[in-house]
C-alpha cells in the first residue's frame, strides 16, 4: 500500500508517477493533509507514504510528515519539493522522528530518475520488513531455545538427584556424599567430622533370608540412622551395607557420643519378613585437619573402619597417627616386596599335618616368610594382602609354589600343601601352571595339595571350576581353608568337587571352653563324611583340644601342639625321627 497525498492538480501526477513505479500495489490518494494523518492512523500497513508541497505551508507539512512518520513506524517516508525549498527540508529532517526513513525528491522531477529512486525506496522498505521479521524469528528462536534450556536443566536436575541418591532409602548415595563433602571443604567450612557405618554379618542376612529381607533390613536402618545424625550432618547410604555421616566439628566427646548412638540404633532389633532380625556395625571415624583434603578423609575414614572390623563386632575407631603410620607401612612394605623377591628374601618353612589317631606326619602346610632388612620378619597376614593387591602375589606366588615342590620332592613321603591365593587362583590357566611345575620338579600331582578360601571359589565361579577341573584331573587334591569363617554352606561348596575341609582355628580354639563350639564341630564333620570330604582341624595347641577333636570325628590334625612351621631341613629330620 502506498499512500500519496497529492494536492490540486498534481494529484493525478504523482499518483501515476506512484502507480508507474509501484505497478502491482494499492496506490491511495489524500485530498489533504488531515485525511492523509486520518488514514495512517487506522493501521493500515503503509509501505512508502508520499508528500507533496504543493499547497502546504512548510510548517503545516513538516507537522503532517511527522504524525505520519509516527502513525506508520515502517512507513519510508517520500516529499516531493521545490529546487528553492531547501529550509523546507532542514524544517522536516527537524520535527520527524526518524529521519533515515526520509527520502526528498526534488522538482521538477525526470520521470524515469524518479521510479527508479521510488523504487529504491520501496526496496529499502522491504529489506526492514525482511530483517525485522528475521529479528522476530531470531527473538522466537530464542525464546523456545531458553525454554527449551529450562527443560533439558530441569531433566538435569532429575537426573542429578537420580545419580545423588539412592533408591531404596532415599538417602543420598557416594556420589552425593562425596560431592556434598566437597562442597562442605570447599566452602571452607573447617574440621568436618565423617563417620562410615558397616554393618557386620549382612552379607548372612542377605544368604539366610533372602535380599528382599536384607533390603527392608538395610531401609529400616537408613531410617533409624537419621533420626540421631546431629543436626546440620548428612546421612547417605554409600554401599550395600555401608552408611556415611558428615558433620560439623565435633569435640572428642561429642564423637563417642555420636558413635554410640549410631551403633546403638544399628543393633537395636527389627522385624524382617517375620523374622526377628539383629546385627551390629563397625564405624570409622575421620576428623578434618586444616587444609586437609576431601579424598583424604575418606581414605582415612575407611582406614579406620577396616581397623575397627579387624578388632571384631560393634565397635568404633577414629583415625590416629598409629593407623597413618601401619598405612605408611603398608605402602613400603608395597615398595619393597618387589626388591625383597629379586634379593631372595623370601623363605618356606612347613609345618606338619598329622593322622589325628597315630600322630603320623601325612604332610605340610607350605608357608611362606619374609626376613626383610628393613623391616624385619614380616608376617604373610601383612605382606600377602598387600602383594594380592599389587599384583606380586603372581609372581611371589609361582617362587612360592616351585620352592615348595623342590623341598616336597627331597622329603620323599609326605605331600605338600600349598595355600594359593584368591587373584592367584583366579589368574588364568593357574591349573595348568601348577602342573607344568609338578611336572619341571619330577613331583607326582599326588603328592600336591592346593588350599583355597572361599573367596577365592565364589568371586568367579566359572573360572574356579576350570582351574579346578584341570587339577582334580591330574590327581592334585582340594582343601577349603578356614572354614566355618565364610558364609557359604558345605552343600553349596561340594559342588566345587572339594577333597577336605580345614575347619578354622577360631573353632578349636573354643572346644574345650564351650560346649557348643564342640557340637558345631562334629556336626560340620558328620556333614563333610557325607559328602566325601575329609576335614582338618587347624590350630590344635594342646592334648585336650586333640581328644575332643578325634571325638568329633576329625580326620586330620595341624598346629602347634605337633609342630610349628620349620624350615625344609628341620621337616626332613623330623620325618627321620
Ligand atoms: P593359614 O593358611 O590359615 O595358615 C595357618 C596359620 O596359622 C599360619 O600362620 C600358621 O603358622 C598358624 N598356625 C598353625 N598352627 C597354629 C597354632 O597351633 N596356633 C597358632 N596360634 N597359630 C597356628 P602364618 O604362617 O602366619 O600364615 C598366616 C596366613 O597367611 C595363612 O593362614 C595364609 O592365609 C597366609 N599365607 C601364609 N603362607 C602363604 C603362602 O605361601 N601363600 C599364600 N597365598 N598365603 C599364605
Ligand atoms: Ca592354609
Ligand atoms: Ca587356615
Amino acid at each position: 500500500m502506498v499512500l500519496v497525498r497529492p494536492a490540486g492538480d498534481q494529484a493525478s501526477k504523482t499518483a501515476a508517477l506512484l502507480r508507474m513505479a509501484f505497478p502491482g500495489s494499492v496506490v491511495t490518494a489524500c485530498p489533504n493533509g488531515a485525511e492523509t494523518i486520518a488514514r495512517a492512523a487506522t493501521g493500515m500497513p503503509v509501505g512508502v507514504c508520499c508528500f507533496d508541497l504543493a499547497d502546504s505551508a512548510a510548517g503545516a507539512l513538516a507537522s503532517h510528515v511527522r504524525k505520519v512518520a509516527r502513525a506508520c513506524p515502517d512507513a519510508e517516508l517520500v516529499v516531493l519539493i521545490e529546487a528553492a525549498d531547501r529550509a523546507v527540508t532542514a524544517d522536516i529532517l527537524e520535527v520527524t522522528p526518524a529521519p533515515e526513513r526520509l527520502t526528498f525528491l526534488i522538482q521538477p522531477l525526470d520521470m524515469q530518475d524518479a521510479v527508479k529512486s521510488l523504487r529504491a525506496v520501496s526496496a529499502r522498505y522491504w529489506a526492514k520488513r525482511r530483517a525485522n521479521a528475521d529479528l522476530e524469528s531470531r527473538d522466537r528462536d530464542v525464546r523456545r531455545l531458553s525454554v527449551e534450556a529450562m527443560e533439558v536443566q530441569a531433566r538435569l536436575d532429575v537426573a542429578l538427584h537420580a545419580a545423588r541418591h539412592d533408591t531404596l532409602t532415599r538417602l543420598p548415595n557416594r556420589a552425593g556424599f562425596t560431592s556434598e563433602l566437597t562442597a562442605r571443604i570447599a566452602n571452607g567450612f573447617q574440621n568436618q567430622t565423617i563417620f562410615l557405618i558397616n554393618l557386620d554379618r549382612f552379607k548372612l542376612v542377605n544368604d539366610t533370608l533372602g535380599h528382599e529381607a536384607g533390603d527392608d533390613l538395610v531401609r529400616k536402618i537408613g531410617v533409624a540412622l537419621g533420626t540421631v545424625v546431629p543436626p546440620g550432618g548428612l546421612l547417605a547410604r554409600i554401599g550395600g551395607d555401608e552408611f556415611g555421616v558428615i558433620t560439623e566439628s565435633l569435640s572428642e566427646q561429642g564423637i563417642d557420643d555420636v558413635c554410640h548412638q549410631l551403633l546403638r540404633v544399628c543393633a537395636q532389633s527389627r522385624r524382617i519378613y517375620g523374622h526377628e532380625v539383629q546385627v551390629s556395625a563397625c564405624i570409622g571415624v575421620s576428623v578434618q585437619k586444616p587444609g586437609q583434603e576431601n579424598g583424604d578423609l575418606l581414605r582415612q575414614a575407611d582406614l579406620a573402619l577396616r581397623a575397627a572390623k579387624r578388632e571384631g563386632r560393634n565397635r568404633y575407631r577414629a583415625h590416629d597417627e598409629e593407623m597413618a603410620k601401619s598405612s605408611t607401612k603398608r605402602l613400603a612394605i608395597e615398595g619393597g616386596l618387589e626388591r625383597g623377591l629379586r634379593a631372595g628374601q623370601f623363605e618356606m618353612v612347613y609345618q606338619p599335618i598329622v593322622d589325628a589317631d597315630s600322630v603320623a606326619i601325612l604332610g605340610f602346610e607350605a608357608l611362606v616368610r619374609w626376613n626383610s632388612p628393613e623391616f624385619g620378619s614380616v608376617a604373610p597376614d601383612d605382606f600377602i594382602p598387600v602383594a594380592e593387591e599389587t599384583g606380586v602375589i603372581l609372581e611371589l606366588g609361582d617362587w612360592i609354589m616351585r620352592q615348595a615342590m623342590k623341598d616336597c620332592r627331597r622329603w620323599g613321603g609326605p605331600y605338600v600343601s600349598i595355600n594359593l591365593s584368591a587373584r592367584q587362583f583366579l589368574y588364568q590357566k593357574v591349573g595348568e601352571r601348577i602342573l607344568r611345575y609338578a611336572q619341571e620338579c619330577d613331583l607326582p600331582p599326588e603328592k600336591l595339595q592346593v588350599e583355597l578360601t572361599e573367596t577365592a571359589i565364589i568371586d568367579d565361579v566359572e573360572r574356579a571350576h576350570e582351574n579346578l577341573k584341570v587339577l582334580r584331573a591330574a590327581g592334585v587334591r582340594i582343601a577349603l581353608d578356614d572354614f566355618g569363617t565364610g558364609y557359604s554352606s558345605l552343600v553349596y561348596l561340594h559342588k566345587f568337587d572339594i577333597d577336605c575341609i580345614k575347619i578354622d582355628k577360631s573353632f578349636v580354639d573354643d572346644v574345650t571352653r564351650y560346649h557348643q563350639s564342640a557340637m558345631i564341630v562334629t556336626s560340620v564333620t558328620r556333614l563333610a563324611r557325607a559328602l566325601g570330604m575329609a576335614v582338618v582341624a587347624e590350630g590344635v595347641e594342646t592334648e585336650p583340644q586333640r581328644q575332643i577333636l578325634i571325638a568329633a570325628g576329625c580326620d586330620y590334625l595341624q598346629g602347634y601342639h605337633f609342630g610349628r612351621p620349620t624350615s625344609s631341613g628341620d621337616a626332613a629330620a623330623l620325618l627321620r625321627d
